[in-house]
């Protein structure tokens, strides 16, 4: 068995879904069980009606779901299943209006209204395969994730979902194609509930940890991860395998493709997964396993984190004195500001975050006792592989590539798979052109394509 999970986007239509199937059908000796997000932008859509009935713009939040209603009946057309789809959206009308006669939505009400976009696309999936003959059967996700009732960020329950996916699954798939909804589960006492947003590759790795899958594809609209951002340097390389820590570093510093985070349950039972474009099924895709083998090149990839502001805590007093990093950190915890970089002196630290929201109050709190100074529009640049910590040299080649550029910060991750710096975000494009021309250029064929 194999799951395969594609987002939004890949069944954003009934053509979308036709080219999905096309992927699925090459696949079929494997035992797909397949993984749907929402259809399009679905998700937001429901939020956005949900938010309207609210705040009592009943009519609006009305005339959206007819439109939303309107795009499934169309995108579902000539597969047989309006009447489902009616009685979904009869239901979720209902929903809509109590919403609104309440003028509260509590999070259980969330989840019920945000759980109906992978509902319908997982029905209308199911029915769109057998149409293109393939034997597709409906699981409803909700009747094998299991969570608790931290509604719109449900943790599953692991003992009772694996239990739950190993009795349903493998004998469905041993004959079908098995559909199910990502995102979405049910409380123990039966309530809808969601694993939180993005969440279907999160319920993918799950099925997958349940059933004992050979692989986990997560199927996207990027041939997996490059050795460079492509909004800022395109051309860069696809990695073919890297580890999970590796992925984790990259997400951390920037990298859009997948958060690991949410296949660890795969990773964690020794399930590799991999990332592949549904527009270039024949592209290998990356391969995330716990290990990945060792390459000659001393990175994997160059991951740059936009719009950060850099903050720079001067006190004399810190000078022998001790608790002064703890009262700095104490204040970004309370305001829930994450830190992502960090050097510190005798006198003197700087951080980053990405998160400003209550940086002027946090400002306010460390001038009590520091002088704070803000530079805005930073950017990190992180060179992240294990093969770092194997090879000598690194850092020099790095700041030799960027003599010409002025950098901010630096840091060698305590990880030791991640050397950062921060630049100046205009210098952002011309300092990841010489690092990957430094890096990069001839890669090891075995690991770079
Ligand atoms: N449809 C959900 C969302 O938009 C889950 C997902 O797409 O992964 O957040
Ligand atoms: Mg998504």
């Amino acid at each position: 068995m194999i799951v395969m999970k594609f987002g939004g986007t890949s069944v954003e239509s009934a053509q979308a879904i036709e080219r999905v199937a096309g992927i699925v059908k090459d696949r079929l000796t494997r035992h797909p069980v397949v993984v749907v997000s929402a259809m399009g932008k679905t998700t937001n859509k429901l939020l956005a009606i949900a938010g309207a009935a609210v705040e009592g713009k009943r009519e609006e939040a009305l005339a959206k779901l007819e439109e939303l209603r309107a795009f499934h009946i169309h995108e579902a057309a000539g597969l047989g299943v309006n009447e489902q789809i009616g009685a979904h959206f009869q239901e979720l009308s209902e929903l809509v209006t109590g919403i609104a006669v309440m003028g509260e939505m509590t999070p259980r009400a969330t989840d019920a209204v945000s759980a109906f976009g992978e509902r319908l696309s997982s029905v209308i999936v199911t029915a769109r395969f057998q149409q293109l003959g393939i034997d597709a059967a409906h699981v409803d996700s909700r009747t094998v994730i299991i969570t608790d009732a931290r509604h719109t960020q449900a943790a599953p329950i692991f003992s009772e979902t694996y239990r739950r996916l190993a009795e349903t699954i493998p004998p469905l798939a041993a004959k079908h194609v098995v559909v199910m909804g990502g995102f979405i589960g049910s409380t123990e006492a039966g309530a809808t509930s969601t694993l939180g947003r993005g969440g279907s590759d999160y319920t993918a790795a799950i099925a997958g940890a349940g059933i004992g899958a050979e692989e986990i594809q997560i199927w996207t609209d990027v041939d997996g991860m490059l050795t460079s951002d492509p909004t800022i340097l395109p051309g860069g390389y696809r990695v073919k395998h890297c580890s999970f820590a590796e992925a984790a570093e990259l997400a951390y510093f920037g990298a859009k493709v997948l958060h690991p985070a949410t296949v660890l349950p795969a990773i964690e039972k020794n399930i590799p997964v991999r990332i592949l474009n549904s527009r270039r099924p024949q592209v290998e895709g990356t391969l995330i396993t716990a290990e990945a083998p060792r390459s000659t090149s001393p990175i994997r990839s160059i991951a740059c984190k936009r719009n950060i502001t850099l903050v720079n805590i001067v006190s004399t007093r810190m000078l022998m004195a001790h608790g002064f990093l703890r009262r700095i950190f104490e204040i970004f915890d309370r305001y829930e500001t994450p830190v992502d970089m960090l050097a510190t002196s005798e006198v003197s630290v700087s951080l980053t975050i990405d998160n400003t929201r209550a940086l002027a109050a946090i400002r306010k709190e460390i001038e009590t006792f520091a002088e704070v100074s803000v530079e805005e529009d930073q950017a990190i640049i992180s060179m992240v592989g294990d093969n770092l910590r194997h090879t000598p040299g690194v850092a020099s080649r790095a700041f030799s590539a960027l003599k010409d550029i002025k950098v901010r910060m630096i840091s060698e991750g305590a990880s030791l798979l991640n050397i950062s710096v921060v630049v100046a975000a205009a210098d952002l494009k011309s300092a990841v052109e010489s690092l990957h021309r430094e890096f990069f250029t001839n890669p090891d064929p075995a690991a770079f394509e």
